[in-house]
């Protein structure tokens, strides 16, 4: 098992707290005046939680292992073919769900770089067009790479989409769209707000499952 690696803040707190930040990072967060004696004693006192936390996080960053012979686009699962002698880097054909490449497929910074690039070229269109066609008064939208969110609105009209929802399957981006579009008529998660999502958008239960199942795709990339 991988060593584990302890993170010691010392914080204006009145009492001493762990946290799990992946399956060898643990955070220390204790009092000013905590000694180290007495971080040491929290750490073997609490042992067995954290083996049991950081087991169950080795678990789940198994399950996202990257295939390295397939790229998964707005859920449909395309076929990496190695072509070293292209002329382009990257080549996708979207009707046979291939991508030709002559760059290394298993380095995450490659496939971030290409969904990112795709997040403009499908993602922001797509959520221009509906806020135009159902009347949703949106001012700006972002590509971003949040590691905890989807996606954002602002009070001011802006709309903050993640790119790695280039992952999910199309009925998904379109329930993220319509989820922060809402929040340009509701700046909340009222009651209200939710009938009027699911009115609006009837597959949001589906999609909210998808999103819950996959979310430690925000963490990987
Ligand atoms: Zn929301």
């Amino acid at each position: 098992m991988a060593e584990i690696k302890y993170n010691i803040l010392h914080k204006k707190v009145k009492n001493a707290s762990l946290r799990i930040i992946s399956s060898t990072e643990v955070r220390v967060t204790v009092p000013i005046a905590y000694s180290q004696k007495l971080i040491d004693k929290l750490i073997s006192e609490k042992q067995n939680w954290i083996t049991q936390k950081t087991d169950l996080m080795v678990e789940r960053e198994k399950a996202v292992e990257i295939d390295p012979d397939v790229f998964p686009l707005m859920g449909i699962d395309y076929k990496v073919i190695y072509t070293p002698f292209m002329f382009t880097d990257i080549k996708i054909d979207y009707n046979r769900h291939v991508v030709k490449t002559k760059v290394d497929m298993n380095n995450l910074k490659v496939r971030a770089f290409l969904y990112r690039k795709l997040a403009y070229k499908f993602l922001k269109p797509r959520i221009l067009k509906t806020a135009e066609e159902d009347g949703f008064p949106l001012k700006k939208v972002i590509i971003r790479g949040q590691k905890a969110k989807w996606g954002t609105c602002s009070s001011l009209g802006n709309i903050s989409l993640n790119w790695k929802l280039m992952i999910a399957p199309e009925f998904v981006i379109d329930y993220l769209i319509a989820h922060e579009l809402m929040h340009l008529r509701y700046m909340n998660h009222s009651l209200e707000y939710k009938r009027e999502l699911r009115k609006y958008y009837p597959r949001t239960d589906e999609a909210q499952t998808w999103l819950k199942a996959h979310n430690n795709l925000l963490r990987i990339y």
